[in-house]
């Protein structure tokens, strides 16, 4: 059960399918612990969203209910992607939406990896 709370994990999640190879994804990135692959609606030059293997809805449940193995893989994956795009001379940002505040859409925990373009201020106004 998620502690974030979201309903709980749906498998038919979108991310879950992509996951398990039953739609194909535009992929930049996997090892044991993340996935990663373009947005399909990329918001600036480079769109990237990372995911991790396990079944967590939020970056709340995955805070929670990961494993220090399950969340050191994932992070040293996010940078390992950004290293290897050859996004850190100009920088690039990272995000997480969780919950209904946030917009998230996808209810397996993701970070979006944007860069490519000046990204502007932190927050929308509105
Ligand atoms: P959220 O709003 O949950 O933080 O972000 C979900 C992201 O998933 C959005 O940026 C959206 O464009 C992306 N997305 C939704 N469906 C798909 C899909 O089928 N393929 C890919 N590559 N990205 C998707």
């Amino acid at each position: 059960m998620p502690v974030s709370g979201l309903p709980p994990y749906d498998d038919a999640n979108i991310f879950a399918r992509m996951l398990r190879g039953e739609i194909p994804c535009n992929k930049v990135y996997e090892d044991d612990w993340a996935l990663a692959f373009h947005d399909i609606h990329p918001q600036a030059p480079t769109h990237v969203l990372v995911i991790p293997k396990g079944r967590y809805c939020s970056f709340a449940d995955f805070a929670a209910g990961a494993s220090e193995a399950e969340i050191a893989g994932f992070m040293r994956a996010v940078g390992k992607i950004a290293r290897d795009l050859g996004l850190e001379a100009l920088g690039y940002r990272l995000l997480a939406n969780m919950g209904a505040d946030s917009g998230q859409e996808v209810a397996h925990f993701h970070v979006h990896l944007f860069a490519g373009r000046k990204l502007g201020r932190m927050l929308a106004s509105t």
